[in-house]
């Protein structure tokens, strides 16, 4: 099998044994970049030389004796919202156009510590707002599925380039969904991981009480090596926890479901959902009753309100958090002639740095938090947060997950979505409670829609702190799914 094909715990044990060296794992991955992203353009850098370099360094450690972790020479995409110090980075935004950042985020750093290869950085909605990547200043991703689609989003260029073939690993973050959105439409996992779990020191902030960094990967044991390399307590993050990391691989290599009681969550299965997705999930609830899991049916009421609830908050955040890009500090400055004033030169870069749907947010936030109106939005949606969490607590009582679909439809086609937000916004319905109340949530592929032959991912969601639950359920699944179609479902993409 070529390497490209090959898991990231199967390259990290073919470079421990000295059967293949990171510079030519990395080189096969360069040369799959160069072959396949003129048509999917999952990068918007491709850091070919400092790859090169990075795992040249990583064979010399190796060949010195040096003990390195199990994903040293690995490749990985980079999600372009995480700062690097020697690469751009840009959040998809004209704004951040050519910003090269002073430090690497904890998540880059620990990335580079753990002696992952860093390929480049990926496409994404700017500042991370959006479900499909058409939000990105710099050109739109297309589903290694269906060209003609989107890969979902903001994460869309780290789903597109894992699914390709591209790197075995990448980077996202998820603020209402988008990493298990973007992993569920294009057949790999993604996941969630608890809010405060993963650092956000050096995230471009979207709405910090939301933003999550997580793992994309082909498996569920993949995910859970990156999830650990890079988790755990950041003193440089004020809302990181304190707590050791879940157990998150030891449960990804155990697998087993016997006895565990699985909620299904009524009110995620009904009207807009596509028929193939409900179909596909339904067929993975018996094989999870045939797997010895007790499955009960759970209502959540306060769920259906997280969607409102969320294009109020998320908002409101980005609104505070995005006015820092006033032309003075970072990237993009325009109309500064020496006449102009700082609010003036602030306005036109601002008018002409921050794309529709950006502005869109900045204007509903700002209203929302507008003094009069406080109460009756903001105030109002973080009332419906302690809901959810309330509705959270009491399934967990009874179950130790719960699942649903990921998305109510498979990946859509580029452009039937842009104009229409609403249409758009719907994509995270399943995704947004767990982001309102951080906790752990993944998706993994369960099947093909019978209408359009695309990925259906299902969602599995677990107390806060409870993410080696996701991994535990998720692996046994893949197993069994795996073991009924053959093989991964990846393999039955059509090869671009
Ligand atoms: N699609 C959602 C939004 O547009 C979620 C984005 C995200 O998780 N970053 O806000």
């Amino acid at each position: 099998m070529s390497l490209i094909r090959k898991s990231a715990a199967e390259l990290g044990a073919l470079l421990a044994t000295g059967e293949v060296s990171a510079v030519e794992v990395t080189q096969a991955h360069l040369d799959r970049v160069a072959e396949i992203d003129g048509k999917v353009h999952a990068f918007l850098h491709v850091a070919t030389e400092s790859a090169l370099a990075q795992a040249r360094a990583i064979d010399e450690r190796r060949a010195k004796g040096e003990r390195l972790g199990p994903l040293a020479g690995v490749p990985i995409a980079h999600k372009d919202v995480f700062t690097t110090s020697d690469m751009p980075t840009t959040a998809g935004s004209k704004i951040l156009q050519d910003w090269r950042p002073p430090y690497d985020a904890t998540v880059t750093r620990r990335l580079r510590e753990a002696g992952l290869v860093i390929l480049g950085k990926t496409n994404l909605d700017e500042f991370a707002m959006g479900s499909s990547t058409e939000n990105s200043a710099y050109g739109v991703t297309r589903n290694p599925w269906d060209l003609t689609r989107v890969p979902g989003g903001s994460s869309g260029g780290s789903s597109a380039a894992v699914a390709a073939y591209a790197a075995p690993l990448s980077t996202g973050t998820d603020t209402g969904g988008s990493i298990r959105q973007p992993a569920a439409v294009t057949g790999i996992v993604g996941m969630k991981p608890t809010y405060g779990g993963s650092s956000r020191y050096g995230v471009i902030a979207f709405a910090s009480s939301l933003d999550t960094p997580g793992p994309f990967a082909r498996n569920v044991l993949d995910a859970a090596l990156l999830h650990e390399a890079f988790s755990g307590h950041d003193p440089m993050d004020s809302t990181s926890i304190d707590a050791p990391v879940p157990g998150v691989v030891e449960a990804a290599r155990r697998a087993d479901i016997a006895g565990l009681r699985v909620g299904v969550v009524r009110e995620f299965d009904s009207e807009g959902f596509q028929p193939g997705v409900v179909a596909r999930f339904h067929e993975t609830v018996e094989l999870l009753e045939s797997l010895g899991a007790k499955v009960v049916e759970l209502s959540c009421p306060s769920f259906t309100t997280a969607l409102p609830a969320y294009y109020l908050i998320a908002p409101s955040e980005c609104s505070s958090n995005l006015a820092r890009f006033d032309a003075m500090r970072y990237g993009l400055r325009v109309g500064d002639d020496g006449e102009r004033s700082a609010e003036e030169v602030m306005a036109m870069t601002r008018a002409a740095g921050f794309g529709p749907e950006v502005k869109r947010r900045i204007m509903l936030g700002t209203y929302a938090l507008s003094s009069g109106y406080y109460d009756a939005y903001y105030g109002q949606a973080q009332k419906v947060r302690t809901l959810i969490a309330r509705d959270f607590e009491a399934a967990f009582h009874q179950v130790d997950v719960l699942i649903s679909p990921t998305t109510p439809t498979t990946a859509f086609p580029i452009g039937e979505r842009v104009d229409d937000p609403m249409a758009m916004y719907l994509a995270d319905l399943c995704t947004i409670p767990a982001n309102l109340t951080g906790n752990a949530a993944i998706s993994i592929p369960c099947g093909l829609a019978d209408e359009d032959g695309l990925p259906v991912g299902l969602q599995i969601m677990a107390p806060v702190l409870g993410d080696d639950r996701c991994y535990r359920v998720g692996a046994a699944l893949e197993a069994a799914l795996e073991s009924r179609w053959g093989g991964p479902l990846l393999s039955k993409a059509p090869a671009l």
